[in-house]
């Protein structure tokens, strides 16, 4: 049994066949096991094997060293908002910065603000969301705390270029919508956090990426369930953690490894489904407008219009009657939006390219 629709939700994302079909049998009894992924225990041995193995796919994948703890944890990407400046920003001396690029980070950084002093490195909003800074370029104080950006702009389709050289101060990324989509240089980063549900699994776990060091600056006395070490300690078994959502997560490393091969491997197909995307939309000239400027396009999220809500409604409707879902703008900007997330088939990619060429004769 194959989903007869193709999901291009800006999330929860679309999740590879072959996966799916594992934890279909899963849900009904694991081959290791005989019991239901659903209900198998947190303490049991399949459940550590399955975390090492998650830990240890993404250290392959990545390239992560020992210098850094990885850890699983829940909430969202959004606790993070709140947990990363009350581990990190108490007593550092100088506030946290945050690029304020997109309705993301924007979240992110109010919610940091509500927990500490902060202060704004850059603010797209006035230029409505349309570009990205040069990170290494930008005015930010030294020292400060650290320095937070969202790679990925899910909402406007914005894309920051990879970080490739040591930074300045501490470097935080909120990398939820494009973690694992093609190679990073970790040892840039001092944390790196994505939850899972748009580009590695279902909703329920976030991934944590933590240089150790940045863990001394941790104030005592945090409620246990705030503070990174309490999970680092424990092995991201410290309460009940979201064993079905970590097992999916660690189908999808498994994937990424065996099937595809690499994060090289899986940036050239991305590559390719944004090239065959973008490259319809510009064919249509005027008779559509991408969010983004052209230096800043995400390969993972398009957002673009007709200029007309009406078109764009139209476009929703002949795309579902076409088997494709999940083409709505976020409620923040309108539109469309397409998400062309690891598990998005470039045959999915080209059904859409034509559906919008096809579409195109109803422009005015
Ligand atoms: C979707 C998204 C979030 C929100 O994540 P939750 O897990 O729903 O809290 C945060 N950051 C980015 C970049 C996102 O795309």
């Amino acid at each position: 049994m194959t989903p007869n629709s193709l999901n291009f939700s800006g999330g929860p994302g679309a999740l590879p066949q072959a996966v799916l079909a594992q934890t279909r049998e899963a849900i009904a009894a694991l081959p290791e096991t005989g019991l239901s992924v659903l209900g198998m225990s947190h303490r049991s041995d399949w459940f550590y094997s399955i975390l090492h193995e998650a830990e240890s796919n993404l250290r392959h994948l990545l390239g992560i060293s020992d210098d850094y703890a990885i850890t699983f944890l829940q909430g969202g990407s959004s606790l993070q908002f709140a947990m990363i400046p009350m581990n990190f920003a108490a007593g550092a001396g100088a506030p946290p910065e945050y690029v304020s690029s997109g309705y993301w980070s924007a979240r992110a950084a109010a919610e940091a603000a509500r927990v500490r002093t902060t202060r704004i490195a850059w603010d797209g909003r006035p230029g409505g969301y349309r570009k990205l800074p040069d990170l290494y370029t930008l005015d930010v104080a030294r020292p400060s705390a650290y320095l937070h950006y969202v790679s990925n702009e899910t909402v406007e389709g914005l894309q920051f270029p990879a970080c490739e050289e040591a930074f300045a101060v501490p470097l935080v990324a909120d990398m939820s919508s494009d973690f694992l989509s093609k190679p990073i240089r970790p040892g840039v980063f001092s944390m790196i956090y994505a939850h899972a549900q748009k580009n590695l699994g279902p909703a329920g776990v976030t991934v944590a990426i933590i240089d150790r060091s940045l863990l001394e600056r941790i104030p005592n006395g945090l409620p246990s369930i705030l503070d990174f070490r309490t999970h680092i300690s424990h092995g991201s078994n410290y309460n009940t953690p979201p064993v079905f959502a970590i097992y999916v997560l660690t189908l999808i490393t498994r994937w990424l490894r065996f099937d595809i091969g690499s994060l090289t491997a899986m940036q050239d197909i991305n590559e390719r489904k944004a090239r065959r995307l973008y490259g319809a939309l510009d064919a249509l000239g005027d008779c559509v407008t991408v969010h983004a400027d052209r230096r800043w396009r995400s390969q993972m999220n398009v957002a673009f219009t007709f200029g007309d809500a009406r078109l764009d409604d139209a476009f929703l409707v002949s795309a579902r009657e076409q088997g494709m879902v999940g083409l709505e703008g976020h409620r923040s900007i309108g539109g469309l939006r397409a998400s062309l997330y690891n598990a998005v088939t470039p045959q999915a990619v080209g059904t859409l390219a034509d559906a919008l060429t096809a579409f195109s004769v109803h422009c005015i």
